[in-house]
């Protein structure tokens, strides 16, 4: 199919439900290891800050080994990082770490580069109204977990040199 008129618009249910799979194991697994995952409060990701492999690994078990788009299986030599909120907007700079990084999923290399083609030929008013439920919907599921909601306070943090 051309991957212009396949059409990747995230809908709310299905990002809803997408982050609760990421998020409810992760507040379990943070609330009897805390030492493990202060991480993720530290500064947000910038160009010279890679997104680590153990953010890689906890989203391939989230999405089952499955591309966030297709949905088939993903191996380790196609499997990608998808910025579904996009790392080049100006949005992404602004979000806090912990929001960049429940941003990310996982998709096939083909699939990643069919959203961002998609998104090229996006009017600016329907990616920034999808960019927004996202991040909205993001927040949501932040707040309803007050150990998420300590990266509000760390944000600003830097990290030591
Ligand atoms: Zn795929």
């Amino acid at each position: 199919m051309d991957v212009v008129s396949r059409s990747y618009y995230v809908g709310a249910a299905r990002w809803r439900q997408s982050l609760v799979t990421l998020v409810d194991p992760l507040v379990f697994a943070m609330d009897s290891d805390p030492a493990r995952w202060q991480w993720l409060f530290a500064a947000p990701h910038g160009a010279r800050r890679p997104i680590g492999p153990s953010w890689m690994h906890w989203l391939d078990q989230a999405q089952d080994h499955r591309c966030f788009w297709c949905h088939q299986p993903l191996t380790a030599s196609t499997a990608t990082v998808e910025h579904v909120l996009p790392y080049g907007d100006a949005l992404w700079p602004r979000l806090t770490r912990l929001e960049q990084l429940l941003s990310l999923r996982r998709s096939h290399a083909v699939c990643n580069a069919g959203y961002n083609t998609w998104r090229q030929h996006q009017s600016t008013d329907t990616l920034a109204q999808m960019d927004a439920m996202l991040v909205r919907h993001i927040r949501q599921q932040i707040h309803r977990h007050p150990l998420l909601m300590l990266s509000h306070y760390h944000h600003y943090t830097p990290l030591a040199q």
